[in-house]
């Protein structure tokens, strides 16, 4: 089945009223059949609903039409794509292990793995996703996780995949994937080789800028790299907060299991059923928007090249980008609707964003409408000037992220606001 007819289909049995859209069932909770149900339910010894913390039918029909758009075993939803970053950590790693991200990550990403992790006792080492090679000296016997972004947030670079890959499943440790910007429509990770996809669902799943929400996809088969591998020993072992259960003793998918069992039980990022039923509402055009996406940024991406105030242009479908190669092995049909330039300063970049009409100056992505972005006053002020320069966001730097209008019209308007 190809991802438009999937988006579409997967996931929903028509429930007794035989609705043609998926129900919102806004429930905390769910009544067991007779004590013998509730039990077996708390043992595994049968699989259904239990609490909305852990799961509800409208989340499971947007975790099951997403674990099919990327090809995986299955996936799970969390209240934010913040919540679905922490929480894949969170399931790797614990105080005195080590996770290896990639230097340019999305602003919230460099705050959660320099900072906040750090207080839980987990380090963050980084390394350049063109130079793979750097892996072999960081990784040692307590690295859990290499974390990277498909297409990054918001320098706009392509990783090496091959090369990221091939050092992980040597070491036999996992690879986590934000596919946020790059969406399942133009990056498969699993395709790639890579064992876990996470997304913000906040943008282009949406789409339309309506809900925050987060989702966690595992690969079919990630057992394999999971199952008596000392780095991933709680998988391996009873849990003693679930009775001595062991994760890797059971016919279903390990990652996102323990993710629901245990940390959605414990932390509680749990999405809300509206939401999901937004989310499944956005799925149903995400291919025909992110073509959309994806041309008019390619367009807009041209135009910016060619301007004499432009000192340089950040798009991965731009020959002249350093990322062209990559995103000619690894993105296809299209490099999605994020792209960056760069002009002379600070103010001269805050002058442009004040002259423009069409683009909102908002601190979002992936919406219908064409947002305009300076990251150093904004996402990434709280990063200090270092960690700026390392997260690959010069201080005139613009970020857009290019909607659904007409692109003749996003262009004029930026022509304006250069020239104006
Ligand atoms: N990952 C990327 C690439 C993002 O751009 C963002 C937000 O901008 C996030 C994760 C965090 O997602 P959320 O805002 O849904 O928590």
């Amino acid at each position: 089945m190809k991802d438009q007819t999937k988006l579409l289909h997967v996931g929903y049995e028509k429930d007794t009223q035989r609705t043609m859209e998926v129900p919102i069932y806004q429930s905390t909770a769910y009544e067991f059949k007779n004590a013998k149900h509730a039990a077996n339910l708390f043992e595994l010894k049968e699989l259904g609903n239990i609490y909305t913390r852990l799961m509800n039918p409208t989340t499971d029909v947007f975790e099951k039409r997403f674990a099919a758009l990327e090809g995986g075993a299955a996936a799970i939803a969390t209240a934010s794509g913040m919540a679905a970053i922490f929480n894949t950590i969170a399931n790797v790693a614990e105080a005195g292990d080590n996770i290896i991200c990639a230097s340019k990550l999305y602003g919230g990403t460099v705050t959660l793995t320099g900072h906040t992790i750090k207080r839980f006792g987990i380090e963050a080492r980084y390394f350049d996703v063109h130079k793979p090679e750097e892996l072999e000296a960081l990784i040692d016997e307590k690295t859990k996780l290499i974390l990277f972004e498909s297409i990054t947030n918001p320098s706009i670079d392509v990783p090496d995949f091959e090369g990221i890959v091939k050092i992980a499943d040597k070491h036999g440790i996992l690879t986590a994937v934000d596919n946020t910007v790059a969406t399942p429509i133009h990056c498969k990770p699993f395709e790639l080789g890579c064992d876990i996809s996470i997304h913000s669902a906040s943008k282009y799943t949406t789409g339309q800028g309506l809900a925050i929400g987060g989702i966690i996809v595992e690969r079919n088969n990630i057992i394999d790299k999971i199952k008596g591998n000392p780095r991933y020993y709680h998988f391996n072992e009873p849990d003693a907060s679930y009775h001595g259960l062991v994760y890797t003793d059971l016919p279903l998918p390990p990652f996102t299991l323990r993710v629901r069992l245990a940390l959605l039980r414990d932390l509680g990022a749990a999405p809300s059923p509206f939401n999901s039923w937004l989310f499944i509402q956005g799925l149903e055009h995400l291919p025909l928007r992110m073509k959309q996406h994806s041309q008019s940024a390619l367009q807009i991406a041209r135009f910016l090249e060619s301007h004499p105030k432009v000192k340089k242009v950040n798009y991965p479908g731009l020959e002249s980008d350093v990322n062209y190669p990559y995103a000619q092995k690894y993105i296809k049909g299209g490099c999605s609707g994020l792209l960056s330039f760069e002009v002379e300063s600070y103010d001269e970049a805050l002058k442009i964003l004040d002259k423009t009409e069409l683009f909102s100056l908002v601190v979002n992505i992936g919406d219908s409408k064409s947002i305009i972005t300076h990251p150093a006053s904004t996402t990434h002020q709280q990063l200090s000037h270092e960690e700026l320069i390392a997260a690959g966001v010069p201080e005139g730097l613009i970020r857009l992220s290019i909607g659904l209008e007409d692109p003749e019209d996003l262009i004029a308007d930026l022509k304006t606001a250069l020239e104006g």
